[in-house]
């Protein structure tokens, strides 16, 4: 059967990885979540003392790019890809709330986009993957047979991440996890590269009020219709 390429974005905490998985499980794609990668490179910002509540040395973080490796790793057991940094698994640790505060002034910058752009591009240049980020449709697949834009209003999407990372235990407040959200939407759509914005021909998904498997369904008829049509 033909494979396709397809591009979900959206605003944070939207479910944008949740369907991806699903979909690439379904599909047998392979799933390749880019907000990882922006992750990782503010995890390194912060572990190299680039990035804290009081500096940012964009300077230094840019030189160091070329030293920085980041792959995906299978993980069989979890059924999904893990991430490395520098040959070391960061999964849980780029998931904190503290990356969360920082990783969007990491992801404005030019150097660092091209840098995962790049990398994004050659790892779905077969086709039969599902992608998903904030310029996926727009910049690293303008020709994907399928874009999805996904979104939810602020308060529910706050309340998905607020549930899940008190679920891992994480000690955070509903407040902080809300303004956080706020504040990635703001900087995600006002930067000057590649700012989150839908793609004219991506297909809007409002899951305020969905189920995840309501949402599968709808995607999925979408996805074999376009195969079907290919
Ligand atoms: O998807 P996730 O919420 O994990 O992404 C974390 C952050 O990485 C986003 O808020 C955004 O600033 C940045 N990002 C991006 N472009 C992408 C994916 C993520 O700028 N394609």
């Amino acid at each position: 059967m033909k494979k396709i390429t397809i591009a979900i974005d959206g605003f944070s905490s939207t479910g944008k990885s949740t369907l991806a998985k699903q979909l690439a499980k379904h599909l047998g794609y392979v799933y390749v979540d880019t907000g990882a990668m922006y992750r990782a490179i503010a995890l390194f910002a912060m572990q190299n003392g680039y990035i804290n509540s009081e500096l940012f040395d964009k300077e230094k973080l840019i030189a160091s790019l070329p030293s920085i490796k980041l792959q995906f790793k299978f993980n069989s057991d979890l059924g999904f890809a893990e991430m490395y940094l520098n040959d070391t698994n960061v999964e849980k640790e780029i998931r904190t709330i503290e990356v969360s505060s920082f990783v969007s002034k990491v992801a404005e910058i030019s150097e660092v986009r091209a840098k995962l752009v790049e990398q994004q591009k050659e790892m779905g240049k077969d086709k039969g993957v599902v992608m998903d980020g904030r310029d996926i449709g727009t910049v690293v697949f303008p020709d994907a047979e399928l874009k999805i834009f996904m979104t939810a209003s602020a308060a529910t999407r706050a309340q998905r991440r607020y549930d899940e990372l008190t679920e891992k235990g994480d000690d955070v407040s509903f407040e902080e996890v809300l303004h956080n959200v706020e504040e990635r939407d703001y900087i995600d759509t006002h930067r000057d590269n590649s700012p989150l914005v839908r793609a004219e021909d991506a297909i809007e998904i409002d899951n305020s009020y969905l189920s995840r498997e309501e949402q599968f369904d709808v995607v999925l008829g979408l996805v074999n219709e376009i195969i079907e049509a290919n």
